[in-house]
């Protein structure tokens, strides 16, 4: 039987460095490798400096990552970048690039599916297939950085998946690209987006990384989040918002919460002033969303004028709210829904 092949992007360079010896390679050859692949060239027979038959017998043994992408759509409205992953063993992911004023963010999925079943949510009623690995999540920031050629500075996990139901691959993920010879991206610039699962947001509080926490709410109160998000019924809202308020004091990070409007659901005057009372005197940012319809879904979008009343409810209680501009609407850039697409065109739903 033939041995599964390494992936040199789940090793340090320590671990590569050996790795290489065992094959009979010097050390500054897995350093060369080093730097192509966080430069994001991810295919050795790409890597000019390596001698020719050194690269076949790499592409023998290792992988990076493992991806291949099999879809790519770029906005003619904004430039926001959709691509689509096939892993190694053929299950498919999507990531996001967007263009902001200052500079490139990408979006990430942290694991195939998800299974917190929200249910708003394009990926939910397709269940939790696997966790991705650190190279998995390492191949799509490199495979995006190697398609545009330059430095991408921000990172936001709300891709497909609960990066908080993949903690430890999440933290190792993190801390890998955080490093000066990776892509020496600040902690400052990088943002953990989760459904809400309480003693993940205190062990991440304590991890002494200075991440960015978004907090999907989508609701003011229990009973609402409980008809939405499953994830309510096992933490309360106290529960969450408690954690939240936590995991500022300790990173002295503001929390933003991530709050979708669904038309007759939770967007009426009344909910924005139960919100704002809850969130008054925290170190907090709401962000609305217009929420996105799902096919199969009866979820509708509220509308401007309900959207506008809600904001301003927040803003006369002095809570920080942004509307999120809506990037990628012409490429199905709104998370899980090309994956979700793709899979109902292959006949795999
Ligand atoms: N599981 C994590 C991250 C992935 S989901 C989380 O829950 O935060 C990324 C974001 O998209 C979350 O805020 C999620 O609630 C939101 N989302 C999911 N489906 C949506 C939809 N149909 N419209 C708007 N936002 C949606």
């Amino acid at each position: 039987m033939k041995t599964k092949k390494l992936d040199l992007l789940e090793m340090s360079l320590e671990d590569m460095i050996k790795a290489f010896e065992e094959l009979g390679f010097e050390a500054y050859r897995a350093r060369q490798v080093y730097k192509w692949l966080y430069s994001g060239q991810l295919d050795f027979e790409e890597m000019s400096n390596l001698p020719k038959d050194m690269r076949k017998i790499l592409t023998d043994n290792f992988i990076n990552g493992g991806l291949t992408v099999t879809n790519r759509l770029v906005s003619k409205i904004d430039g926001t970048r959709k691509y689509l992953f096939e892993l190694s063993d053929g299950n498919i992911i999507e990531s996001v690039l967007m263009k902001y004023h200052y500079g490139y963010s990408v979006c990430l999925s942290t694991q195939v599916g998800c299974r917190m079943g929200c249910t708003f949510c394009a990926s939910a009623p397709l269940g939790l297939v696997r966790n991705l690995t650190v190279g998995e999540m390492l191949g799509q920031i490199l495979s995006i950085l190697n398609d545009i050629g330059e430095r991408i500075g921000h990172v936001v996990l709300m891709g497909i998946g609960e990066p908080f139901d993949n903690y430890d691959n999440v933290l190792a993920f993190l801390r890998r690209i955080s490093r000066e010879d990776t892509l020496n991206i600040s902690y400052r610039k990088m943002t953990v987006s989760t459904c809400g699962i309480v003693p993940r947001i205190l062990d991440f509080a304590d991890e002494g990384i200075p991440v960015n926490l978004s907090v999907s709410l989508h609701a003011p109160n229990d009973g609402i989040r409980q008809q939405t998000m499953p994830v309510a019924r096992r933490w309360s809202f106290d529960e969450l918002i408690q954690a939240c308020i936590k995991y500022s004091e300790i990173t002295s990070r503001r929390v933003t919460y991530e709050y979708a409007l669904i038309k007759n659901v939770n967007d009426a005057k009344e909910h924005a002033k139960i919100l704002a009372d809850r969130l008054k005197g925290t170190l907090c940012h709401v962000n609305l969303i217009p929420v996105n319809t799902v096919e199969g879904t009866n979820f509708d979008k509220s509308s401007k004028q309900r959207i506008k009343e809600f904001k301003h409810v927040l803003e006369k209680s002095k809570i920080p709210v942004t509307v999120r501009r809506e990037l990628g609407s012409d490429i199905m850039a709104a998370c899980g829904q090309l994956r979700r697409n793709t899979l109902i065109d292959n006949g795999k739903v």
